[in-house]
Order: structure tokens, then sequence, then C-alpha cells
């Protein structure tokens, strides 16, 4: 999340009037960072992480874990104690920053300053991340824990799920069934972006995953946790039962024919979604196109490390079919109206958008001849208005289709004491569309006033409950933009093909069973490829790729394809590394390898086994308090290397459980 402005929200009725005034002049002041940066050469890579954790509170004595909502104090400690901790930081690793989620039991932890490209940068990564886990665990009450789990399982069950206990009547924001207001993150902005987004919809979210059918199932299933009686607002099941007179409902059955479906899992929050943790990397490129030419390359990838780091299989206290956050996302930001859905003829919007706010990527934007037009096959609303202007100032068809993409959404919150702006200074109104324009990868400009270049974000993978995996992750996809930069690799496939990729991605199981569509040659892969002249590819796009599954697409297949890991190993090759360090990031390579070829599984399989052998599991599909809890203590064991989990993690893994005793404070 952006930097947190203290002021006063507008509502949406408010809020909408201002909508073409932060266009437009978020357009001016992206056209002002260009002006100044855009022949910007030189940068160095730097890059950095982001991991966000759930705090949770256990009762040892109840066996129950619950979601603390002390993120406030959490972080108004870790701020005030910042001297301090900056006096007490190893010298090998910048003093951490903490930073507020949506979510009030959330946290987020990003290095201080970014690493460089260094390998001895790249190799203190886990270091980092442990460190910063290691103080956030220390400045935690005795029985509260960090972790970094994508989904807390029973978010939104009936009773206490939370630490203290909120009514979820109380929800004025999102209106939810299962959320109390006091889930958000309480700066206003949060509240205001929840409320802003049901009533820009014009109804609340609604998310429906397939539920994971066990050997007790009942089915059909049809979920007796949701308040079918509730009749608070106008959404609920309740309302609609006896209020609506011209369809009057008389069943249960019936009033799950609103928003809830059968067979599935049912969320109506912004928290479902916006309450999952995950784990970032953002590169800065050194200089613009470079930045565009590595965007473009890694949104074929973000799909399959989706796949691979596939950790969220337990939605509202239930095993899901899924195993993956983004579904979820997607559907608890969707703040498209029913027009813009396609249920209804355009009258009052402006477009129909295929997809939510938060999503895949729907555009390749590199200059370079290997982005072949045929690629950018999805269909792609822009605003017309905002596409010219750009033109008319110079910038080029895709980047200029970039931003009016972006731009077709309406601002969401807006302060009023921040309206007006000086353009040339600030880009608070450009970042006001493009910070919430969330999707698996981000092109960041740089910000005014900032030595920052421009950069680019990593944003499909899921959190891992370790520092080892969230290391090995960020050392993968840092080598692999490494790649991507000396070797010239082609990864493009049809931008519909990585949305497919996107769907199977987060079926159960993917990273073992599923096919992905991946190109066949990824060719101009070594160095010194054989110039490839401008139109002269001689295959039709549709023979350029194929279905792969995960062990092919990253351990290779056949002679002439490496793999991604093959080509990281020949980019490794290609430094004069000191073999010890080499070994290290074969480490984590290695880590990345197994999950691929399956001996190894992934955080999703895991969980979803743990379930599944508990011994209080009836086989229904329920994850109840008990075995959450168990999971949870589970998972904080395995993080400090007090508990084996060797089908997940390397036999050498040792845990974390000697860096909390190395921190002074
Ligand atoms: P956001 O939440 O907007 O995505 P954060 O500030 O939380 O961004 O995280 C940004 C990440 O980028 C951090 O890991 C930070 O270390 C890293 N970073 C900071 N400056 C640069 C830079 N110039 N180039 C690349 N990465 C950077
Ligand atoms: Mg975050
Ligand atoms: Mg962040
Ligand atoms: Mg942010
Ligand atoms: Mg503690
Ligand atoms: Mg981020």
């Amino acid at each position: 999340m952006g930097l947190l402005y203290l002021g006063t929200p507008l509502t949406w009725e408010e809020a909408k009037k201002h909508a073409d005034h932060v266009r437009t002049h978020g357009i001016t002041q992206f056209l002002h960072t260009w002006d100044r940066l855009k022949d910007r050469h030189g940068d160095e890579l730097l890059w950095g992480d982001e991991v966000e954790y759930l705090v949770v509170a256990l009762d040892d004595e109840k066996k129950d874990a619950r979601l603390s909502l002390r993120q406030t104090e959490i972080l108004e400690k870790l701020s005030s104690i910042s001297s301090l901790i900056s006096a007490d930081c190893p010298e090998s690793i910048s003093v951490p920053t903490f930073h507020p989620e949506y979510g009030r039991y959330m946290l987020e932890s990003t290095p201080g300053s970014p690493y460089t490209g260094s390998i001895p940068d790249l190799l203190s990564v886990e270091a980092n991340m442990r460190y910063r886990r290691a103080l956030a665990r220390k400045h935690l009450q005795r029985h509260e824990i960090p972790l970094t789990l994508t989904s807390f399982p029973r978010l939104g069950v009936p009773g206490p799920f939370t630490e203290p206990y909120f009514d979820p009547a109380n929800a004025k924001s999102s209106h939810s069934l299962f959320l109390p207001e006091e889930i958000t993150n309480p700066h206003a902005r949060f509240p205001s972006l929840t409320a802003n987004i049901r009533q820009r919809r014009g109804s609340k979210v609604a998310i429906n995953l397939p539920l994971f059918f066990d050997t007790e199932t009942p089915r059909p299933f049809v979920d007796p946790t949701i308040p079918w009686e509730r009749s608070l607002y106008p959404e609920d099941p309740g309302e609609q039962l006896f209020s609506a007179p011209r369809r009057r409902l008389t069943s249960v059955s019936e009033a799950k024919a609103g928003a809830a479906l059968t067979d599935h899992i049912y969320m109506d929050a912004m928290g479902f979604g916006m309450g999952c943790c995950c784990l970032q990397l953002t590169f800065q490129a050194c200089h613009v196109a470079d930045a565009r030419r590595m965007y473009d390359r890694l949104i074929p990838i973000g799909p399959i490390l989706l796949a691979l780091t596939a950790a969220s299989p337990v939605w509202r206290g239930y095993l899901a079919d899924v195993d993956c956050r983004w579904n979820v996302i997607a559907g608890s930001v969707d703040d498209r109206t029913e027009e813009e859905r396609g249920l209804k003829p355009l009258k009052n919007s402006r477009f129909q958008i295929p997809k939510s706010r938060y999503d895949s990527v729907d555009l390749y934007i590199s200059t370079d001849s290997m982005n072949r037009p045929e690629y950018n096959d999805n269909p792609l609303p822009i605003d017309q208005s905002i596409y010219s202007r750009l033109r008319e100032h110079g910038i080029d068809d895709l980047l200029s289709k970039h931003i009016s993409h972006l731009f077709i959404r309406d601002p969401l919150v807006i302060f009023s004491e921040t309206i007006d702006q000086d353009d040339e200074k600030s880009s608070d109104h450009f970042e006001n569309l493009q910070s919430t324009n969330w999707q698996t990868l981000r092109f960041k400009p740089p910000p005014p006033n900032s030595p920052i270049g421009w950069r680019v974000e990593f944003r499909s993978m899921e959190v891992q409950m370790t520092d080892f995996e969230n290391a090995a992750f960020a050392v993968f996809v840092v080598l692999l933009s490494r790649v991507i930069l000396s070797f010239n690799t082609n990864f493009y496939i049809p931008i519909s093909k990585v949305d497919e990729n996107m769907a199977r991605a987060q079926q159960r199981n993917a990273a073992q069973a599923g096919k992905f569509y991946f190109p066949k040659k990824m060719q101009n892969c070594f160095p010194d490829p054989p110039p490839l002249e401008i139109g002269a590819s001689a295959l039709p796009v549709e023979e350029e790729y194929e279905e792969m599954t995960m062990n092919e697409i990253m351990n290779g297949k056949g002679d002439d394809f490496p793999g991604l890991l093959g080509l990281i190993t020949a980019y490794l090759e290609t430094l004069d590394i000191d073999p010890d360090e080499l070994a290290k990031i074969h480490d984590y390579l290695d880590l990345v390898r197994r999950r691929a070829d399956g001996s190894l599984v992934t955080p999703a399989t895991w969980i979803r086994n743990f379930v599944r052998s508990h011994p209080a599991y009836k086989h229904d599909s329920v994850v109840s308090a008990e075995i959450n809890y168990d999971l949870i203590v589970a998972v904080d064991e395995i993080e400090r290397g007090i508990r084996k989990a060797d089908d997940l993690l390397p036999a050498n893994y040792t845990g974390s459980k000697e860096d909390s005793g190395s921190i002074g404070l």
C-alpha cells in the first residue's frame, strides 16, 4: 500500500465528482515525470522484497489461534524504537522498515534500503528477512507470533477468530456477513476503499471459491455457516428474504440464489482478499526501455511462480478446490458496475471491462522487435482522450495504451485536502490510479524528488512459510531478471494464454499436475544470439508455444529447451563466483527445482495434507478451530526449525530458532 496520508476521505458520492480531475492531473503528473526522466540512463540494478505477515495470538490452553488486531500498537512500537534498532542492527543488514497493510492483523516489512545486484547482496536476503521476522517477533506479546501464511484459514468463520472479538454486525464499510469492521486497518484510507468499492459496484463484492469435496462432504453443499436469517444491511439474505415484495424468497435454497453459490465457499468482503499475505519484488532497470523489456518478459512468468508458490488452500474454515489467493483478491476489490461487467447494456458506465482492478496484466509494452503485435490479443478498453493526449505528447502507442488502460478506472479514495496539487512536484493523482490497479506486474515510474529510477514490480507470488523459501524465490526471480537482460530471452506467448495460465495456476495441485502454455524455444536465449531481423520470425504465433509441465518449464526438456533453471545455470557460469557462494545459490535454486519436479510439495499441498491427516478432521472439508490451532503451531515450529517437514523443505533446513537469540532488542 502506498504512503498513508492523514486526511478526510470523500464518500463515493463526493469522490466520483472529482474522478476526471484526478485522472487529468494524474496524466499531467505522469507527463512531467516522463519529460524529466525518459532519457535517464545508467541506473544500477537495485532491488528489494516485501514480505507480509499475519500476527496470530495463540491460546495454548484452549487450543485456539486467532488473528491479533494489534497492528497499530505493534507498528508504533517498532517505529518508536527504530533508533535503538538501528544501533543494534548487524552491519550487514540495513535497518528494516515495517509498514501497515489492509488487515489490522497484518504487518509488511521491507529491507531498509534496496539490495544491489552483487552476489553477496543476493545471498544476504535470507538473513535480512529472518532479521526482520525476529525483530517483529521480539516486539509482539508473548502469546503472539508473526506468520508468513498467505491466508488465515478461519478468517470469517462464525464466532471469534480475532483477538479481541468483534461482531460482524458492525461492518458498516463492507456490509459483510462474516468480517467485522475492526478487521480493517483503521486508517481512513482502508474503510473508505472498502465502502467506496462496494458503492461504486452497486452491491457487495461476491467471491465464490469452489469447495474441495472430501469423502464426507455433503452434496450439494449449502453452507450452514452463512447467516441466512440476518437482515441488517440491504444485501443480507434475510433482507432479501423478508422485504423484497416482488420476489418473496421462501427458502434458504432460494436465498442462496443471490450472491452465494452452492458447492462453493462464499466470501463477501474486501478483507478476504486484501487480508492475504504475499511476497513481492521490485527491480530497478537502468533505463525505461529495459524496464519495459523486463516487465514484458516477466509477464508470462507470473502464473508459473504463482503455481509454484501456491500456499492458500483453506478459506473461511473450509478446504477449497484451489490452492491460491489470486481470484479471491480479484473478486474482493472488484468495483465494476453491472454495466462494466457486461451484465447490462452500457448506459451510465463508459466501458465494458473484462477484469477486476486486481488481475493479470493485459498488455505487453516493450518496443523491441520480439514483441510481436499478435501477442497483445486481449480486449483492451482504453480512455480514448487520455490515449490521444499521451500520443500528442510524443509517447509511443504501447505505453500510451498501457496508461490509458489503467486510467479507465475511477480513483476510489480522494482526500479533500489534496485535491489540488502541484503537478510538477507531486505524483499523488497518478499514483491514485496506478496503485489501485493491482496487477501481476507493475511498471513503476520514478517518483518525483527522489533518486529512484524506472522499476518493475513482480507481484504474483504467495508468501512462503519460511524465509528460506521466500529468499529462494527472491533469488530465483532476481537471477531470472539478469538472464532476461543479459541473454535477451524471449518468453512471449499471446497474453490471452498468460491469462489461461493464471486460471490453471490456481487449480489444486497445479504445480505437479497442471500444464501451462510456454514458448518452445525462448529463442535468442544464449549470449550472442543470431540476430533476428524485424519481422523475420518465421513461425505463426500459435506454433511458438506449447503446453508444458512445471518440471519441463523449470528443469528443461530435450536438448534445446534448457528450462528457466537451465538458463539461470548458464548465466551463473558466465560469472566468476566464489564456489561457496555458488553452492549457496544452488541451495536456493534447488528448492525451486524440487518443487517443480515434485520431490517437494507446495505449501498449499502441505497444508491440505496436514488438515486431511489431522485426527480431528472429519473428511467433510471443515477446518475446525482445533485443526487450525495445530496447523498454526506446526507452521511456526517449522519456521523455527523445531519441527521437520521433509516433504516441504530440504533435509538440511535449520530454521530461525537461533536468530532471535542474537537480537538484543
Ligand atoms: P510498494 O508497497 O509500493 O510496492 P514498498 O515501498 O513497500 O513498495 O517496497 C518497495 C521495495 O522496493 C522495497 O523492497 C525497497 O527496498 C525496494 N526499493 C527501494 N528503492 C528501490 C530502487 N531504487 N530500485 C529497486 N527497488 C527499490
Ligand atoms: Mg503490501
Ligand atoms: Mg509495500
Ligand atoms: Mg505499497
Ligand atoms: Mg512472541
Ligand atoms: Mg508492493
